[in-house]
């Protein structure tokens, strides 16, 4: 599933592709992909539009489009999404949700096997990411702002990492990442985090994501950042040893996710008894 890094590599690749192009005609294969747009009113608003910019928030791919109003266009990948730009005389894929042609004879075409993308027209951009919280690579997000976002959440750190209203753009594989790095372990509660853990999970965040963004993500293997170089230290590395002490890395669950740790770096926080389980 995509993160802020992967979808950070599709912003810069269709940036390249179609800022300045117009919109000429549209096509929607899967109408719950535009919700909560109405098929007929999204094919209305926009054809015609131009393409003004791209840009992300979150894990949201934003374009501005220059229009009769003015209109943002968020993409949501979730789970399977993926944005392609190809020649509009390419045959449509059965996978293909919507395709957006271009004045260039290229057609933007979001394709999503499992369909839990969204693509959504909106006027305010409020209206689709408005909810989020602090975007990790803005210069508004200190470690101060860091602090006071997460210093009265009761949760445990991963969890509370994950939730976009907190901190956008994070998933399941950057989350872990970092808190091996830190050397925090994932269910420390978020309150508990000192001022110099904030100062150390800052840094963290910004210099995984970083690294990350200059590999273009991770490759799953799933079509939707085809070679991405970001090689994970923890996630997905069970049984393998630690880079930094040589353990065993484990994986263990954590508010319902699949989470990997090293036992040895991350110390279990004290207290009442956390509800870990290793996977059987
Ligand atoms: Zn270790």
């Amino acid at each position: 599933m995509p993160e802020l890094p992967e979808v950070q590599a599709t912003v810069d690749y269709l940036r390249e592709r179609v800022e300045g192009a117009t919109i000429t005609r549209a096509h929607v294969s899967w109408a719950r992909t535009v919700l909560p747009n109405d098929p007929s009113t999204f094919l209305r608003d926009i054809t015609g539009a131009k393409i003004h910019s791209l840009f992300r928030r979150g894990k949201y791919v934003g374009m501005k489009l220059d229009s009769r109003m003015p209109l943002y266009l968020f993409t949501h990948l979730r789970m399977s999404g993926s944005l392609d730009v190809i020649p509009t005389e390419f045959e449509l894929d059965r996978h293909d949700r919507v395709c957006l042609e271009l004045d260039s004879g290229k057609s933007i075409r979001f394709n999503d096997t499992r369909k839990f993308g969204r693509m959504t027209l909106c006027e305010d951009p409020d209206d689709v990411v408005g909810h989020l919280g602090l975007e990790p690579l803005d210069p508004s997000c200190t470690p101060e702002a860091l602090h006071s976002a997460l210093s009265h959440k009761s949760g445990r750190i991963k969890p509370v990492l994950l939730d976009q209203t907190v901190i956008a753009g994070l998933g399941n594989i950057y989350v872990d990442e970092v808190l091996w790095k830190i050397k925090v372990h994932p269910l420390t509660r978020a309150s508990s985090l000192t001022q110099e853990h904030m100062t150390k999970l800052h840094k963290a965040i910004r210099e995984t994501l970083i690294e990350a963004i200059e590999k273009l993500g991770c490759d799953f293997g799933d079509g939707v950042v085809d070679g991405g170089m970001y090689k994970p230290r923890v996630y997905g590395r069970e049984k393998k040893k630690c880079s930094r002490c040589r353990d065993t890395i484990v994986r263990i669950v954590v508010g319902q996710r699949g989470t990997h740790i090293c036992p040895t770096c991350q110390i279990k926080p004290r207290g009442r008894r956390a509800p870990l389980r290793h996977k059987r």
